[in-house]
Order: structure tokens, then sequence, then C-alpha cells
């Protein structure tokens, strides 16, 4: 017994259309999930996603790609994170520097230049962006390649 999700009306059996409303109850639709990026082929079991799922998420959170990277090596999913992980890591650590140098750079030759270094370093959010998608995407038990860097193979 349920309630209509539109009009509360009560709801008998498993009645799929409002009798007063007539609002479809999708009951057996879960909430959308927020996933982003491409699905890959790869075939997870169900039970190491649940398992494994921390883990994946730790994937993303800097240091502790650590966790997924060399405890859970039985885990298939959560070994496709760490992958993910790893190469939003090597990709922001790689920005990091080269917006370094180019500040040196920059600065050496105008002082005028301070405002392209700070967008430079604005723009290095977006792996913080890329990082909150993959902890989503972990978190709803999904794998998928991040948008850009997803596609690096680091990771067997
Ligand atoms: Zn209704």
């Amino acid at each position: 017994m349920g309630f209509c999700k539109k009009c509360g009306s009560e709801l008998k059996g498993n009645a799929e259309v409002c009798p007063v409303c007539g609002a479809v109850q999708d009951k057996n639709s879960k909430k959308k999930k927020a996933v982003f990026g491409e699905k890959v082929s790869q075939e997870f079991d169900e039970e190491d996603i649940q398992e494994n799922k921390v883990a994946a998420v730790l994937a993303y959170l800097g240091i502790l790609i650590v966790v997924p990277l060399f405890l859970s090596k039985d885990s298939k999913f959560a070994r496709f994170h760490a992958g993910q992980g790893l190469a939003v890591l090597l990709a922001s650590i790689g920005y990091q520097m080269a917006v370094g140098v180019m500040t040196s750079v920059l600065t050496v030759l105008s002082w005028r230049f301070y405002y392209l270094t700070g967008i430079m370093r604005i723009a290095g959010a977006a792996f913080m962006v890329l990082s909150a998608m993959g902890i989503m995407n972990a978190v709803n038990g999904e794998a998928r390649e991040l948008p850009v860097i997803g596609k690096w193979k680091l990771l067997k």
C-alpha cells in the first residue's frame, strides 16, 4: 500500500497509475543517479562494487589513492577507479607544475601578466570537478571514464 506521489491519494496493491489523478507511479525506477562520463564495456560484479565503493571513492582523494591502488588490488571496481583517480592526480600535478613555470616566466616578463596566471590557477579547479565526478560515479556504483583524461589507461 502506498500513496500517490503527485496527489497523495491512497493506492491499492501495486497500482501503477493513480486512480484519482492518473499520475504514473514508477515505484521500481530508482532515483535518477548523477553519473558522469562514458560507461565502460568492462563487466563488474555487483558484489565487488558494493564491497569496494569506499575504496573507489578514496581513489579521488589525493594521497588516499594508495588504498584502492595497493590494498584493494583484487577488486576490479576499486582498480578501475584507482586508474581514473591516478589520471586526475597526475594531470593535476603536471598542471600545477606548468602553472608554476608559467608564473615564474610571466612574472619576469611583466607584472601585467598577473591576471593570466590568476586565470590559470582558477582553471586548476577543473581537477577538483573531475574528482567530484569520479566520486559521484564511485558512490553510485558506476564505472565510467571521466571526461578528457578518463581515456588514459594508467592501470591494467
Ligand atoms: Zn494521484
